[in-house]
């Protein structure tokens, strides 16, 4: 029986791992199906982690919280969890391949995962020309043209990165006015080789067997355009990962709101006895690297005040 299963294995989970194993909880797994270090992992340039002033990629943000954590004896099982159920007090987690644990305590920290946008060629081409990450595939386009879609922080950041990469970046964006951060909207203006393709979406995306060869948009007043790039960087928000909360009768484990995302208290309790979330996986969650690693924080102390 573990003291506590943390579900993931980003920013949150692997906070929560910390604070509880080093508040001395004994018995603590952290089921993560990846590599540690969550979402952030793709970016390429993170400058608001409070404390480290230099500009790092996400992995190199990440790259020493694992350790940190597990000197405390955080166990990191690298697996996918299927589902979470309730099981009399207590919690019965299954894994992927059959296996089955049980826990006194559960945390999910399970995150986000980027949206499809739902353009013509979108699923065809991913992988092959349309991409969610300018981290991993960037380099690709290296003194090429790209198209990026979207108008919020993170296509706006990551249109600069591919800025600096590629010889020219088509900026899409539905509307005129961006959700970005100011000071980012500021600095890819100030991009000389970033186009901006305003009021206008991706009709489709077209290609031959190599891959992406163009990205066809139309504005509102319906007037086409086509641009002859070898890929699209689609970065148009994110999905909740809470599949391991629906039970077999399709129901949540938990209270989820109409976004999908788990009903938590300042305390991060569900309305669960011994369930609690952290992270993107919440309401109201800010989205961010260090609001998440504080709400794992948070739940491994309610869950050390709960054992002891
Ligand atoms: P995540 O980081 O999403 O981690 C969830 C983890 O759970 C993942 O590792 C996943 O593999 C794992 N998981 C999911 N389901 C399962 C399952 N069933 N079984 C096992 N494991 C599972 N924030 C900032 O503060 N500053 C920035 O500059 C910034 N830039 C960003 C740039 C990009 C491109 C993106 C995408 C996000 C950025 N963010 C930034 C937001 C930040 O990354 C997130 O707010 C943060 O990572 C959320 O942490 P989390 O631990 O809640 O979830
Ligand atoms: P987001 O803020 O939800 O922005 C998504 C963008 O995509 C919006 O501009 C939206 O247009 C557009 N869009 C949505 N669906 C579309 C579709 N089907 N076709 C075309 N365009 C579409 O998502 P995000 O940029 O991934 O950011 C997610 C969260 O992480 C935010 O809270 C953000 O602040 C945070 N984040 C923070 C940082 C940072 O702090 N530096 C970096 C990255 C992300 P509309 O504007 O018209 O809705």
């Amino acid at each position: 029986m573990l003291d506590l299963a943390i579900i993931g294995g980003g920013p949150a989970g692997l906070t929560a791992g910390l604070y509880a194993t080093r508040g001395g909880l004994k018995n603590v797994v952290m089921f993560e199906k990846g590599l540690p270090g969550g979402q952030i992992m793709n970016s390429s340039e993170v400058e608001n982690y409070p404390g480290v002033k230099e500009i790092l990629t996400g992995m190199e943000l990440m790259a020493p919280w694992p350790e940190q954590c597990m000197r405390f004896g955080l166990k990191h099982e690298m697996i996918e969890v299927e589902r979470v159920e309730k099981s009399g007090e207590h919690f019965k987690i299954l894994l992927a391949g059959g296996k089955e644990e049980m826990a006194k305590n559960v945390i999910i920290c399970t995150g986000s995962t980027p949206k499809r946008a739902g353009f013509e060629g979108e699923d065809e081409f991913f992988g092959k020309g349309v991409s969610t990450c300018a981290t991993c595939d960037g380099f690709f386009y290296k003194d090429k043209e790209v198209a990026v879609l979207g108008g919020g922080d993170t296509a706006l950041e990551e249109a600069i990165y591919l800025s600096n990469i590629c010889s020219k970046v088509y900026l899409i964006h539905r509307r005129d006015a961006f959700r970005a951060a100011p000071s980012t909207v500021e600095h890819m203006k100030a991009k000389e080789n970033i186009e901006l393709v305003l009021n206008s979406s991706v009709k489709k995306v077209y290609g031959d067997a190599m891959g992406v060869t163009g990205v066809l948009t139309v504005d509102k007043e319906g007037n086409e355009r086509d641009l002859n790039v070898p890929g699209i960087f689609t970065f148009v928000g994110m999905n909740v990962n809470n599949d391991v909360l629906m039970q077999e009768d399709g129901t949540s484990l938990c209270t989820l709101n109409d976004r999908g995302e788990m009903i938590v208290d300042l305390s991060m309790n569900t309305d669960v006895e011994g369930l609690f979330a952290a992270g993107d996986i919440r309401i109201q969650a800010a989205k961010q690297v260090v609001c998440a690693s504080s709400d794992g924080a948070v739940a491994a102390l309610q869950v050390i005040a709960r054992e002891h």
